[in-house]
């Protein structure tokens, strides 16, 4: 069953006309520092697209760090940096690729 919020999160389709091939985007990272986490699972809670979870993995501190869901990519993230400025650790960051020299994302 399709909720409301299901429908908002429908990526729209690109017009025809639009060649993509020609805007280069180059992927941001979504970097997780598991030896700082402390488990709150804020940045899971409150990230907007929702592509994280608490892993199985234990870090030293004995702490499931997050992951990023399976199935999900870096480009499900929305670049919104939320995760960084709500986790109390400094344990996650979002790392946005410089722009290459001559991209045409430039234009
Ligand atoms: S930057 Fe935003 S969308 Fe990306 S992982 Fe962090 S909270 Fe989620
Ligand atoms: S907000 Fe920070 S400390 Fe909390 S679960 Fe996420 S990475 Fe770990």
């Amino acid at each position: 069953m399709n909720t409301s919020l299901d429908r908002r999160r429908k990526k729209p389709e690109w017009p025809a006309f639009i060649d993509l091939s020609k805007y280069k985007i180059k992927a941001h990272h979504v970097h997780i520092i598991k030896e700082r986490c402390k488990e709150c699972e804020w940045c899971i809670i409150y990230c907007p697209e929702e592509i994280l979870e608490k892993s199985d993995k234990i870090n030293v501190k004995g702490y499931h760090p997050p992951q990023l869901i399976e199935g999900k990519t870096f480009d499900d993230c929305a670049e919104c940096h939320f995760c960084e400025l709500i986790c109390p650790e400094f344990a996650i960051y979002v790392e946005v690729p410089e722009e290459e020299e001559g991209s045409e994302n430039n234009e």
